[in-house]
Protein backbone atom coordinates (compact mmCIF):
# COMPACT_ATOMS: atom_id res chain seq x y z
CA UNK A 1 0.00 0.00 0.00
CA UNK A 2 1.54 2.88 -1.17
CA UNK A 3 1.56 6.48 1.33
CA UNK A 4 -2.24 7.99 1.15
CA UNK A 5 -0.06 11.59 1.73
CA UNK A 6 0.89 11.29 -2.42
CA UNK A 7 -2.99 10.08 -2.79
CA UNK A 8 -5.68 12.18 -4.22
CA UNK A 9 -9.23 11.11 -3.95
CA UNK A 10 -10.61 8.67 -6.67
CA UNK A 11 -13.63 11.39 -7.45
CA UNK A 12 -12.14 14.61 -6.27
CA UNK A 13 -8.61 14.78 -8.18
CA UNK A 14 -7.70 18.44 -6.25
CA UNK A 15 -8.45 16.59 -2.72
CA UNK A 16 -5.91 14.16 -0.78
CA UNK A 17 -7.20 10.90 0.06
CA UNK A 18 -7.62 9.96 3.82
CA UNK A 19 -8.40 6.59 3.72
CA UNK A 20 -8.59 3.26 0.99
CA UNK A 21 -11.89 1.87 0.20
CA UNK A 22 -11.75 -1.43 2.75
CA UNK A 23 -13.28 -3.41 -0.74
CA UNK A 24 -11.41 -1.99 -3.52
CA UNK A 25 -8.58 -0.05 -1.89
CA UNK A 26 -9.54 2.79 -4.27
CA UNK A 27 -8.25 6.00 -2.27
CA UNK A 28 -10.84 8.28 -0.97
CA UNK A 29 -11.32 11.43 0.59
CA UNK A 30 -13.34 12.65 3.49
CA UNK A 31 -16.52 13.46 1.59
CA UNK A 32 -16.46 10.14 -0.11
CA UNK A 33 -16.43 7.77 2.65
CA UNK A 34 -18.99 5.41 3.05
CA UNK A 35 -19.36 3.99 6.40
CA UNK A 36 -20.60 0.70 7.38
CA UNK A 37 -19.74 -1.48 10.28
CA UNK A 38 -17.22 0.69 10.93
CA UNK A 39 -15.11 0.19 7.74
CA UNK A 40 -14.62 2.90 4.65
CA UNK A 41 -15.76 2.16 1.32
CA UNK A 42 -15.68 4.33 -1.54
CA UNK A 43 -19.41 3.43 -2.85
CA UNK A 44 -22.52 1.86 -1.72
CA UNK A 45 -21.43 -1.02 -4.57
CA UNK A 46 -18.37 -1.39 -2.55
CA UNK A 47 -19.95 -1.55 1.26
CA UNK A 48 -22.81 -3.76 -0.07
CA UNK A 49 -19.77 -5.95 -1.71
CA UNK A 50 -18.38 -5.94 1.42
CA UNK A 51 -21.43 -6.40 3.80
CA UNK A 52 -21.80 -9.74 1.40
CA UNK A 53 -18.76 -11.18 1.40
CA UNK A 54 -19.35 -10.95 5.35
CA UNK A 55 -22.54 -12.60 4.96
CA UNK A 56 -20.74 -15.06 3.31
CA UNK A 57 -18.17 -15.59 5.98
CA UNK A 58 -20.72 -15.81 8.84
CA UNK A 59 -22.71 -18.34 6.79
CA UNK A 60 -19.67 -20.40 6.12
CA UNK A 61 -18.50 -20.11 10.27
CA UNK A 62 -22.25 -20.69 10.82
CA UNK A 63 -22.51 -23.68 8.61
CA UNK A 64 -19.10 -24.54 10.06
CA UNK A 65 -20.45 -24.88 13.86
CA UNK A 66 -23.40 -26.59 12.69
CA UNK A 67 -21.04 -29.40 11.33
CA UNK A 68 -19.23 -29.58 14.27
CA UNK A 69 -22.33 -29.86 16.61
CA UNK A 70 -23.61 -32.63 14.30
CA UNK A 71 -20.22 -34.14 14.40
CA UNK A 72 -20.23 -33.81 17.93
CA UNK A 73 -23.59 -35.27 18.59
CA UNK A 74 -22.87 -38.09 16.03
CA UNK A 75 -19.93 -38.53 18.80
CA UNK A 76 -21.76 -38.96 21.78
CA UNK A 77 -24.80 -40.93 20.52
CA UNK A 78 -22.01 -43.47 19.14
CA UNK A 79 -20.65 -43.51 22.62
CA UNK A 80 -24.01 -44.30 24.24
CA UNK A 81 -24.38 -46.75 21.62
CA UNK A 82 -21.26 -48.57 22.50
CA UNK A 83 -22.38 -47.72 26.24
CA UNK A 84 -25.32 -49.39 26.21
CA UNK A 85 -24.11 -52.61 23.97
CA UNK A 86 -21.25 -53.08 26.70
CA UNK A 87 -24.02 -52.78 29.56
CA UNK A 88 -26.19 -54.95 27.49
CA UNK A 89 -23.57 -57.76 27.08
CA UNK A 90 -22.38 -57.44 30.83
CA UNK A 91 -26.36 -57.59 31.84
CA UNK A 92 -26.10 -60.64 28.92
CA UNK A 93 -23.34 -62.10 30.64
CA UNK A 94 -24.63 -61.85 34.70
CA UNK A 95 -27.85 -63.62 33.19
CA UNK A 96 -26.46 -66.27 31.12
CA UNK A 97 -23.72 -66.94 33.01
CA UNK A 98 -23.21 -70.69 33.34
CA UNK A 99 -24.42 -70.68 29.66
CA UNK A 100 -21.91 -68.53 28.46
CA UNK A 101 -18.71 -70.24 30.47
CA UNK A 102 -20.25 -73.78 28.80
CA UNK A 103 -20.23 -72.00 25.43
CA UNK A 104 -17.13 -70.50 25.82
CA UNK A 105 -15.62 -73.59 27.65
CA UNK A 106 -17.34 -75.58 24.39
CA UNK A 107 -15.52 -73.17 22.04
CA UNK A 108 -12.33 -73.15 23.72
CA UNK A 109 -12.22 -77.04 23.72
CA UNK A 110 -13.20 -76.95 20.14
CA UNK A 111 -10.44 -74.57 19.70
CA UNK A 112 -8.35 -76.82 21.60
CA UNK A 113 -8.86 -79.93 19.31
CA UNK A 114 -8.64 -78.44 15.98
CA UNK A 115 -4.98 -77.10 17.18
CA UNK A 116 -3.91 -80.98 17.88
CA UNK A 117 -5.97 -82.51 14.69
CA UNK A 118 -3.76 -79.42 13.16
CA UNK A 119 -0.26 -80.22 14.76
CA UNK A 120 -0.80 -84.29 14.22
CA UNK A 121 -1.84 -83.88 10.50
CA UNK A 122 1.55 -81.46 10.34
CA UNK A 123 3.36 -84.82 12.40
CA UNK A 124 2.22 -86.86 9.36
CA UNK A 125 2.73 -84.69 6.79
CA UNK A 126 6.38 -84.63 7.00
CA UNK A 127 7.33 -87.67 8.75
CA UNK A 128 11.19 -87.77 7.78
CA UNK A 129 11.67 -84.62 9.81
CA UNK A 130 10.10 -86.59 12.47
CA UNK A 131 12.01 -89.57 12.08
CA UNK A 132 15.22 -86.94 11.54
CA UNK A 133 14.33 -85.51 14.91
CA UNK A 134 13.78 -88.93 16.82
CA UNK A 135 17.13 -90.35 14.99
CA UNK A 136 18.62 -87.14 16.63
CA UNK A 137 17.33 -87.75 20.10
CA UNK A 138 18.08 -91.15 19.71
CA UNK A 139 21.36 -89.93 19.05
CA UNK A 140 21.26 -87.96 22.22
CA UNK A 141 20.46 -90.81 24.57
ZN1 LIG B 1 -14.37 0.59 -3.43
ZN1 LIG C 1 -13.76 12.42 -2.69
Amino acid sequence: MTDLSQSVCLNHPDTPAVTRCATCSKPICEKCIVNRNGSPYCSETCAANASESVDRITRTLDEKRRTNTRTRYRAIILLLIILIAAAVAAWFYSQNKSDVDRLMRKTSAQLDRKVQETRTTIQQGIPTSSQYKRDREGLIQ
